[in-house]
């Protein structure tokens, strides 16, 4: 194992960031690692599982010295946060983001780092549905991609260097331009978060005609729909206000395909209907023979180790 950093600083103690801290402890990636959250109530979870070699009171406490910075908050935060930490970072280091939304990260930012700072965005795909301090485990990222979303200045080597962080965290990496990602991580992650966030409120419409039904019987498709729709709100909130426009193309998209399936329905060609469903299934083969997922019932999810 390497150190590409020495000290480390989380900014956000939620699943993403108290991942990391996991996945840095299991393969001592960092000499030493600080964090702070927003609220008391999470600086004193933190305090009580371990979680950090030191919690601090103030996020300009926690990036003193520090040689990356990582900002692990909602996406709409992140330009506050950069700027309350601007004044007190060290000349040399990194700041980084795990944002799920790149665009407007970086023009959020940007304008806050200071010369002589590098400043290389970033966005782990992985997760659950679960936040807050206690959800992370030290496997999360494992075999997951990082996307490294180089901004307009970043140094070459201080990317290398990121991606190298990353894969000790158990990730492979992938350079992407900004637009691009955001576009992918609407077709892959956001514009499904919002379906399954639809379709559960229309079950829950339905329920109250039908009474428990839609509980009693949710194990047939609708049950992983629930557990998408569990997400943070305050995140996913912030990913639909910042990934305005290719969420907004996506949806389009999916409203056609969506009326081309209702008309076969409605005409009764079952053979549209057929080879569509056998298009859809060998895609989701070929994320089983990625390693993306597995065909357990649970999707494996249930095991958690720290
Ligand atoms: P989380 O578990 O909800 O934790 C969020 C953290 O941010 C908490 O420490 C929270 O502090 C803090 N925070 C919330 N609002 C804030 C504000 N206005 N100012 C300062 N701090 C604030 O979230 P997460 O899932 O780790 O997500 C963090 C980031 O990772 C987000 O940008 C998200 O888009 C991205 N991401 C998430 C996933 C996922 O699946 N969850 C995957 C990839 C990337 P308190 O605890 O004190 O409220």
């Amino acid at each position: 194992m390497t150190q590409p950093y020495k000290k480390v600083a989380l900014i956000g103690l939620g699943l993403i960031a108290s991942s990391m801290f996991w996945a840095m402890k299991r393969g001592s990636v960092a000499e030493t690692v600080s964090g702070y959250a927003r609220s008391p109530e999470s600086r004193e979870t933190a305090r009580r599982i371990g979680l950090c070699d030191e919690v601090c009171e103030s996020a300009a406490e926690a990036v003193k010295d520090a040689d990356l910075i990582v900002l692990a908050v909602p996406v709409g935060a992140m330009g506050a946060v950069a700027k309350e930490i601007e004044p007190h970072l060290k000349a040399g280091a990194t700041v980084t983001d795990v944002g799920s939304v790149k665009e407007t990260v970086i023009e959020a930012v940007g304008p806050h780092i200071p010369d002589g700072v590098h400043f290389v965005p970033a966005h782990p795909m992985a997760g659950t549905e679960h936040s807050g301090p206690e959800s992370g485990f030290a496997t999360l990222f494992d075999n997951r991609w990082c996307l490294i979303v180089p901004a307009e200045g970043s140094e070459d080597e201080a990317v290398v260097r990121l991606e190298s962080y990353w894969q000790e965290l158990g990730a492979n990496t992938e350079r992407m331009e900004v637009a691009h990602h955001d576009l992918v991580c609407a077709v892959v992650s956001h514009v499904p978060h919002l379906i399954a966030y639809t379709m559960v409120g229309v079950a829950d419409d339905l329920r109250r005609v039908s009474d428990q039904e839609v509980i009693k019987f949710s194990a047939a498709g609708f049950r992983d729909f629930t557990r998408i729709a569990a997400s943070d709100p305050t995140m996913w909130r912030d990913v639909f206000l910042t990934n305005k426009q290719a969420t907004i193309e996506i949806l389009g998209r999916f409203t056609e395909e969506l009326m081309a399936l209702q008309r076969a329905i409605r005409t009764g060609d079952g053979e549209q209907l057929h080879a569509y469903f056998t298009h859809t299934r060998a895609i989701r083969r070929g994320i089983l023979d990625a390693g993306q997922d597995t065909d357990a019932p649970d999707f494996g999810r249930a095991k958690v180790d720290r």
